[in-house]
């Protein structure tokens, strides 16, 4: 009835690592829409940069945020704003974080500098909290609008019990919009930090991944998962079209046309070969 756009597509279109097969897209734009959207079992995309989609696809319905919902109002809002922090109106959930980050530089506005280089939309980067050590979204958020069936609902960060690459956001509770808590900075300055951040990401390979493939484990004096993945001789170990990258042991690339059977072949080698155990970073669809 909200004339919401729906059409099959292979996921791999809309995942950093390039893989998934096929799901019902909801192509969302409006609250109304999204509304409708979750009246039936479905999941929520986003820039799709931590996801290991199957081969199969998935069966509920993937609703992805676009037009109005993947746009930000960067104006600040006399109302909510006072002379340390500036608050803006409402960011769309589907806004690409990069972009929206080459704004705030270019507007001389701090706070979410750390987050440079994280190729999320605003909800999923919300959704884990997702940063570096040089800062994380939640840095920089006044308020957060949440759909599910049951209704919408507006919380601030102290309402949720939020902490390290975790909002305390329930799953299934989608990130339609937020407002963003800023402050004044210079363009320089801003870039400045951005240069900082960016700098620490050298290193990291350059093809088609999900980012880091395991969480670094606690108690493992100071080795990383990339460390003991390395030690474990495994650099460059191919699955199929899927690679550990030489680069950085950590990250698994799409060396063109893997699958996600490829990638779940180099999972279970690490976990066999590495003598800690590991815990996934990346999120399993389905
Ligand atoms: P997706 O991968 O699409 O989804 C991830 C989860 O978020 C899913 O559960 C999904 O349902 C949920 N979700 C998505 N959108 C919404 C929404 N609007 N509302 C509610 N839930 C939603 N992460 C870091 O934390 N720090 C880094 O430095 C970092 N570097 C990376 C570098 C590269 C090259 C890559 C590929 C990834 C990196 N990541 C990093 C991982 C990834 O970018 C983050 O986990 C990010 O938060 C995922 O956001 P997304 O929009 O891509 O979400």
């Amino acid at each position: 009835q909200t004339g919401v756009r729906v059409e099959r597509q292979p996921l791999s279109r809309y995942t950093t690592l390039g893989v998934g097969g096929e799901a019902e897209i909801w192509f969302v734009e409006t609250l109304d829409q999204l509304r409708e959207a979750v009246s039936a079992p479905y999941r929520i995309l986003g820039g799709g940069s931590n996801l290991v989609v199957a081969d199969e696809g998935v069966p509920e319905r993937v609703i992805r945020l676009c037009g109005p919902l993947a746009k930000a109002d960067l104006e600040p809002d006399p109302q909510l704003s006072t002379a340390g922090d500036i608050v803006t109106g409402w960011v769309g959930g589907g806004t690409p974080l990069p972009g929206l980050l080459r704004k705030l530089q270019g507007l001389g506005l701090s706070n979410l500098e750390g987050t440079v280089g994280i190729p999320a939309q605003v909800g999923g980067a919300v959704w884990m909290n997702a940063g570096t050590r040089f800062g994380e979204m939640f840095g920089g958020l006044h308020s957060l609008e949440l759909v599910t069936p049951q209704g919408t609902r507006t919380v601030t960060p102290d309402e949720l019990d939020w902490g390290y690459r975790n909002s305390g956001i329930p799953r299934g509770e989608i990130v339609s919009r937020v407002r963003l808590r800023l402050r004044a900075s210079t363009p320089p300055d801003v870039q400045a930090r951005m240069t900082l951040a960016d700098d620490a990401r050298k290193g990291q390979p350059k093809m088609k991944t999900p980012g880091c493939a395991f969480k670094n484990p606690q108690g493992v004096a100071g080795k990383g998962a990339g460390r003991l993945i390395d030690e474990a001789g495994l650099k460059g170990t191919r699955c199929g079209q899927a690679m550990i990258s030489p680069e950085h042991a950590n990250f698994i690339v799409n060396l063109g046309g893997a699958t996600a059977a490829d990638v779940h072949g180099l999972l279970d080698i690490i976990r066999r070969q590495v003598p800690v155990p590991l815990e996934l970073e990346y999120e399993l669809w389905p």
